[in-house]
């Protein structure tokens, strides 16, 4: 009977260490280890079956301004309410993580590129539609996304995660408050005709 509760007092402690270890603190979102994870398991499924899988990435626009105008407590809560934008309506096999200080990746299973583009636009429109509070003043905060679906043309589950953040880097480029997929590059020849 001693053992008995002693192995499973083990085991709850395990469980606990485990999900210390994958969660982000301030939002109880996965972390970046965890979503690494579970992104070379999908292109692992990906690889062996060739079924589609997306990725985007998310960054909180001009987040530095919040910090500097309301300070970094509201900054925290802005993450919050981002994260929970981000779960609303996930599928349960979507893996969403926390992948950067103001910086979030979903993860889409069995999801093409254009499926990936509706589910992008309605996590922005989402969080764009939010009214967050500071201590006297509401305030709006908008998200860039990058959207990526793995290709053949790919290495390994690293180059989805660039290629998503490329996409990302794109759309802040292009004014921010926006959602853009990846695409090849065009070999320079072709691009300057
Ligand atoms: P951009 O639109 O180009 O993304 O501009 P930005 O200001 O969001 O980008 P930048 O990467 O320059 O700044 C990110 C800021 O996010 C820097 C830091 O003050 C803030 N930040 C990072 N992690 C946290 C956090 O955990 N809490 C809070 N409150 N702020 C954070
Ligand atoms: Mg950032
Ligand atoms: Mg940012």
């Amino acid at each position: 009977m001693v053992t008995y509760y002693a192995v499973t007092d083990l085991m709850r402690n395990a469980e606990q260490l485990e999900r210390l270890a994958s969660t982000d603190s301030l939002t109880g979102l996965y972390n970046r280890r965890h979503f690494l994870v579970a992104l070379e398991a999908e292109w692992s499924r990906f690889q062996r079956y060739y079924c589609s899988v997306s990725v985007l990435m998310l960054d909180i626009d001009h987040f530095k301004s919040v910090d500097d105008r309301y300070g970094h407590a509201v900054g925290d809560e802005a993450i919050k309410a981002t994260a929970e934008a981000c779960l609303l309506g996930k599928r349960k096999s979507d893996i969403v993580g926390r992948v950067g200080g103001e910086e979030f990746a979903v993860l889409l299973p069995e999801t093409s590129l254009s499926s990936a583009k509706l589910v992008a636009e309605r996590i922005r429109k989402r969080i764009a539609g939010k009214t967050l509070r500071s201590h006297d003043a509401n305030f709006q905060i908008t998200v860039s996304i990058g959207i990526a679906a793995a290709s053949v043309s790919m290495s390994g589950a690293d180059s989805l995660m660039v290629a998503a953040d490329h996409a990302l880097y794109q759309t802040k480029a292009q004014g921010r408050n926006r959602c853009l997929c990846w695409s090849p590059t065009p070999p320079t020849k072709l691009a300057a005709e």
